[in-house]
């Protein structure tokens, strides 16, 4: 979609859970500078693939090549040293601490907490999700706390940045200064790998669409010239939405 060149190929990825296929042979393939919509109803398959390129779970079978490379991701820590950063749709955040505590629990220790302040507010503001690094978590709205989760992966400088329904927790206030925020990181050349099962938001923000049904790519396409129909088509199968 973009005349950038792919970032990230993902071949024949499939992973098994017992005999199940939550993930059954997709192939991706995630341009630098896009938002990629990964689109599909509720079980289809979408955080299992996700959590494969994040180091989460091991592929049953398959490929993961970045950047021109083929790698293994074997852990959260070795997705983030490669450049990938990722915002789970359930947060893993310490109530009692601060916001600066929390981030700073995620790197690598070289850094002291008062520089981990200053660089998450500095990073915060810029992208248009301000934070006060004192804050405690316990005292913070959902939408706040999804903004420690995206500064904490903005600060390794990600390449590509996944999120996962981010939306389903927001207000649509929220949701409009969210999509602000991944525009930005699509005009500096950072890829979003966006997780949805919001036609109307993948239309309005996304490049290239890749749809999955039971663990299946059913489709990759351009929503912006799909109609709402022919998309849930590929989501949910022809037998279903054709009114
Ligand atoms: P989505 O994110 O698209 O809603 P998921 O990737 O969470 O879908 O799940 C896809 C399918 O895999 C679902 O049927 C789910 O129940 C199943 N599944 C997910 N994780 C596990 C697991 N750890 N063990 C067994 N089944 C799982
Ligand atoms: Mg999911």
């Amino acid at each position: 979609a973009t005349a950038n060149g792919p970032l990230l190929t993902v071949s024949n990825l499939t992973k098994l859970f017992g005999s199940f296929a939550a993930c059954n042979e997709i192939n991706l393939q995630i341009d630098q500078g896009e938002i990629h919509a990964l689109l599909g109803e509720n079980g289809a398959g979408k955080s299992t693939l996700v959590k494969m390129l994040f180091g989460v779970l091991a592929p049953t079978v398959g490929e993961i090549v970045w950047q021109g490379r083929s790698v293994r991701i074997a852990s959260p820590a070795a997705a983030r040293k490669l450049g990938i950063g990722m915002v789970f749709q359930h947060f893993s955040l310490f109530e009692a601490l601060t916001v600066a505590e929390n981030i700073a629990l995620s790197m690598d220790g070289n850094i002291s907490l008062a520089e981990v302040a200053e660089e998450a507010s500095r990073l915060s503001h810029a992208y248009g999700l301000p934070l006060d690094p004192k804050a405690h978590v316990a005292d913070l709205s959902v939408g706040e706390r999804q903004r420690i989760e995206i500064v904490r992966a903005l600060l390794q400088n990600p390449r590509l940045i996944i999120l996962d329904e981010p939306t389903s927790v927001l207000t649509p206030q929220e949701a409009d200064r969210l999509f602000e925020t991944l525009n930005k990181l699509k005009a500096e050349g950072r890829s979003v790998l966006y997780i949805s099962h919001r036609l109307e938001e993948v239309q309005r923000i996304c490049d290239r669409a890749t749809v999955l049904r039971h663990g299946k790519v059913t489709g990759a396409c351009d929503p912006k010239v799909e109609t709402p129909a022919s998309l849930a088509r590929m989501m949910v199968g022809s037998d279903v939405a054709a009114v």
